[in-house]
């Protein structure tokens, strides 16, 4: 159903959202991955990428705060005072 489209364009899009299949230098090919949160750090969490063939790491990926958050403002960024009007 998903398989229709074809391209690096389309790969692009979804890479920093979930990584379904990644290349395990073990098995010698393209397996599932399974996310694990590895590490949690003030501005960052640290996710790792497990073959679930074989279990070993394939990969890693950083998650930012400012990616979660986009509202928060940038520390160092905040020479003015912005005032926020609800209405
Ligand atoms: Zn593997």
């Amino acid at each position: 159903m998903s398989q229709y489209q074809h391209g690096p364009q389309q790969q692009s899009q979804f890479e920093n959202f979930t990584a379904s299949t990644l290349y395990c230098e073990k098995c010698r090919a393209a397996t599932p991955v399974r996310e694990k949160l590895l590490l949690v750090l003030p501005d960052r969490e640290i996710f790792d990428y497990l073959c679930t063939e074989c279990g070993s790491s394939v990969g890693k990926r950083e998650v930012t705060a400012g990616e979660k958050m986009k509202a928060e403002p940038m520390p160092g960024r905040t020479r003015q005072r912005i005032p926020i009007r609800l209405r």
